[in-house]
């Protein structure tokens, strides 16, 4: 008896870990029933009724006929009843975009030959040379204390630099007059000029990102192309985009705004048209826009365009100069200067040809919004957190080299070291995550959930490194001024966090809420089947996505297991090295976890795991930090396996896993009915939890990366607009590199003091007493911070002696 309970766990184990079809269960199923009727020596009745009940549940299992009859056609009935109906903007959203990878650590298996097989994306020599030209040049142009402080925006120079180099039409291709550049390019640009000034990389990332420019690419009429294209191309026309109003921010599809189809006069003729009344507000570049695009909901009560009387959202372009619209005031986001405000129009007529694609895609809006939403959240805000931690990463280390307390520079006291290490791997880890969804992009993804995880994993992290910059630099960083080179990115970091979806919304319902539907096997196939389909057609479909998901979940719970206790059976690329080779076993690790698991909150929460969002938030985390391990491997593999860089991969990647570790634990902690909890704790964690945080000694690598000139500190801030003349971030570089050349001649005046010279400086020769006067000079510049007098902000302002009018600082 204890051989056949152990043959049949080893079949279990095996045929579960492989995955293998139901037939081949039934064989062995029927082996193992062969043998247990030789050893329990059965009589001829009960081997002829074990027979006849073990062809029946083969048959039923076996005989996809049957099987829908006897079982998964009851199972289609109760599972229309219990799911949740779908609105057709959730439903738009659902379809919207494509699944890449996000599907493989769905899958519980991912194809790492198929990840690394992927080449490198790569920016093409016109993109290379428009960032050595006129992005380098916009860059000096740029300076955030003079736009944030006495501008309030742009200077009308760099203004019109943008728009006559091209920036506002990077997505636009050539043939309209755009740039046409990649997805990698057009991030490398926003990268390069978030390291320097974020208004200048607000201001070009948003025509480029969700916006007329992509709405008319994808579903404008050829007339609306020639016209705006070009126009938007050359900036000669400033776009915005107007979504939210004060009652619809995140549940943007319940917008109020609306339109009403009906006769008017427009230019001269009676034509057909809407009358539009909206109230929008945090409109970015609305206050210069001279082109807005608006999202409206339309009626048709008098049937004037068809038998519909709702619409629904519709996209229409709106010139700024049109009678009626109220547009120019602007808010102040936490003092950044990019231009945002309100906006609205009251029964304002305009033509249907304004509609964005004519009048067939009255209505269509939403579906619209969804279906390009994907590449500029791939690109616009990733990028900008990406380029603001390169540039944490260079000035904050350089900081902590040049400040010295207690005789020490700040980076290697090893408080300091913890938060800058962070800062440092972060920033590997971002970029990585960066360029492989550009790249996706680039080979024609609409990355749904990947840009969701990309937005939301980069900007937290990016908040994360600037509040341990912000607490690195102590009251260097505080005090605003034209001095503080990190202060305004700090006050900034909230935008990031709350636009193209806010984080937590993000992360608790979409990543994984969209995830499980889009990126599972078959959950959509029975989704379809149950609530599209009808008849043979819905039965056949829901058969065969049903038995297929059984099969994916047995799959999953044996992998999960056999996988955490026997961890080298894991899947990993085969030449991968053993710097790595463990990481990609624990991802596989993990995503065998991951869909198990998935699959079983699904089933015992059904519905409500929609609402329960502390634990999709958590598988989300789960999903993401999986994404974000993938990509940091492959740079790593990409960029040919340099040494140098793998503590920067070594502490980002434990730090994830530990990060996907604990979110398991939490979901396990908090599961509704804990006697599953249990169960998934044994076969998920049968060793215990095993990944351990990154260690402190692979954290202070990473720390000394950004406290050393040199290559990989260059190839880790790649992309950034390195400063030039008398700014404090390029005086800061220069005192970086004389505080480093000039610990020798330190070293020998410390020698000196101890051995109580009165004049230490004089065991200094001339040319190292030049050195070092000129390392000091340079000090006292780089830990200078600005003061104002008293009346600051009401009359006049002073800085370092010199008048300025503070023309707008009230
Ligand atoms: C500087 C700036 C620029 C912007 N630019 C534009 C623009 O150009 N065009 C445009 O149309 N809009 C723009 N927006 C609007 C932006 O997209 C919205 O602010 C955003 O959608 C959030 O809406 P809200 O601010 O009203 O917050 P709310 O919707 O009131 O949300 C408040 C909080 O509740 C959370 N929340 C909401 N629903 C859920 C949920 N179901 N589950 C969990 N948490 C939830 C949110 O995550 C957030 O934390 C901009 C906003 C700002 C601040």
């Amino acid at each position: 008896m204890l051989e056949f309970v152990l043959a049949a766990l080893v079949v279990f184990l095996v045929f579960g870990f492989f995955g293998l079809a139901i037939g081949w269960w039934s064989l062995a199923a029927a082996a193992l029933l062969f043998y247990l009727s030789n050893v329990m020596a059965f009589s001829a009745v009960t081997n002829v009724v074990v027979a006849a009940l073990f062809i029946a549940v083969a048959a039923a299992m076996n005989v996809p006929w049957l099987r829908r009859k006897l079982l998964t056609d009851r199972i289609l009935a109760v599972y229309r009843r219990i799911l949740p109906a779908m609105s057709q903007t959730e439903k738009e959203a659902i379809d919207a975009g494509t699944v890449w990878w996000d599907a493989d650590l769905f899958s519980g298996k991912p194809d790492w030959g198929k990840l690394l097989a992927v080449p490198e994306p790569r920016l093409s020599p016109e993109e290379q040379a428009f960032l050595d030209g006129p992005v380098e040049e916009l860059c000096a142009m740029c300076d955030e204390w003079d736009i944030t402080h006495e501008h309030q925006d742009l200077p009308p120079r760099a203004w019109q630099y943008v728009k006559d180099k091209g920036f506002l039409g990077m997505i636009i291709p050539k043939q309209y007059g755009g740039l046409g550049f990649s997805a990698l390019g057009h991030s490398a640009v926003v990268q390069k000029l978030a390291t320097r000034s974020s208004t200048a990389a607000i201001s070009v990332m948003v025509p480029n990102s969700l916006g007329p420019g992509e709405l008319l690419l994808h579903y404008g009429t050829d007339d609306q192309k020639n016209h705006y294209l070009p126009r938007l191309a050359r900036g000669q026309e400033i776009p915005c985009f107007a979504l939210t109003s004060p009652e619809a921010g995140s549940d943007a599809a319940s917008i109020p705004d609306h339109g009403v189809v009906c006769r008017g006069v427009w230019q001269g003729k009676e034509v057909l048209g809407m009358r539009v009344t909206w109230d929008k507000r945090y409109i970015t570049l609305g206050p210069i826009a001279t082109l807005l695009g608006l999202a409206f909901r339309l009626y048709d009560p008098e049937g004037l365009i068809g038998d519909e009387k709702d619409l629904g959202i519709t996209c229409a372009l709106v010139p700024t100069n049109t009678p009626g619209v109220n547009i120019g005031r602007r808010h102040m986001p936490l003092n950044a200067a990019f231009q945002n405000g309100p906006n609205s129009g009251k029964d304002v007529f305009m033509p249907l040809d304004w509609i964005i694609g004519g009048r067939e895609y009255a209505g269509k809006g939403w579906m619209m919004l969804m279906g390009c939403l994907a590449a500029g959240r791939a690109i616009s805000l990733p990028t900008s957190a990406v380029g603001g931690t390169k540039a944490l990463v260079r000035f904050v280390g350089a900081y902590a080299r040049v400040r010295s307390q207690f005789r020490t520079p700040i980076g290697r006291l090893e408080g300091v070291e913890e938060a800058l290490g962070r800062i440092a791997a972060h920033c590997y880890m971002m970029d990585a995550t960066r360029t492989m969804t550009a790249g996706a992009v680039d080979r024609g993804e609409k990355p749904a959930v990947l840009s969701a995880i990309a937005k939301y994993h980069m900007t937290e992290r990016a908040r994360q490194c600037v509040n341990d910059g912000m607490d690195i630099l102590g009251g260097k960083g505080i005090c605003l001024g034209p001095n503080n080179w990190i202060g305004r990115g700090y006050q900034i970091a909230p935008v990031a966090i709350t636009v193209e979806g806010a984080n937590i919304l993000t992360r608790t319902l979409i990543i994984f809420g969209q995830g499980a539907i889009r990126c599972h096997p078959y959950v959509l196939r029975e989704m379809r089947a149950a609530k599209e389909m009808h008849g043979d057609a819905a039965s056949r479909e829901f058969d065969d996505a049903f038995t297929s998901h059984v099969g994916h979940v047995l799959r999953n719970g044996v992998r999960t297991f056999v996988l955490s206790l026997f961890p080298g059976l894991a899947s990993a690329p085969r030449n991968a090295t053993p710097d790595t080779k463990h990481y990609y076993r624990h991802v596989s690790r993990l995503s065998a976890a991951f869909a198990f698991l998935a699959d079983i909150s699904m089933l015992a929460m059904g519905g409500a795991l929609k609402r329960k969002e502390k634990i999709s938030g958590r598988l989300g985390d789960v999903l993401s930090m999986m994404y974000l391990v993938s990509a940091t491997l492959k740079r790593y593999e990409d960029q040919g396996r340099l040494k140098a860089d793998l503590p920067l991969v070594r502490w980002a990647v434990r730090d994830a896993l530990h990060r996907a570790q604990e979110a398991i634990e939490g979901i396990l902690s908090n599961f509704p009915v804990k006697s599953v909890a249990t169960l998934l704790r044994w076969i998920i964690f049968p060793r215990g939890k095993r990944l351990r945080p990154p260690l402190d000694s692979r954290n202070r690598e990473c720390a000394r990366i950004a406290l050393e000139p040199g290559a990989i500190r260059d190839r880790l801030t790649a992309g950034m607009y390195l400063p030039k003349g008398e700014h404090p971030t390029a005086v800061l570089e220069a005192a970086f590199l004389a505080a480093v050349a000039g610990e020798p001649i330190d070293r020998k005046l410390r020698e000196a003091r101890k051995q109580g010279l009165e004049n230490v400086l004089s065991v200094l020769t001339p040319e190292e007493l030049v050195q070092w006067e000129k390392k000091e000079a340079l000090r006292k510049q780089v830990i200078k911070v600005d003061d104002f007098p008293q009346d600051f902000g009401r009359a006049e302002l002073v800085l370092d002696g010199e008048a300025h009018v503070a023309a707008k600082a009230a």
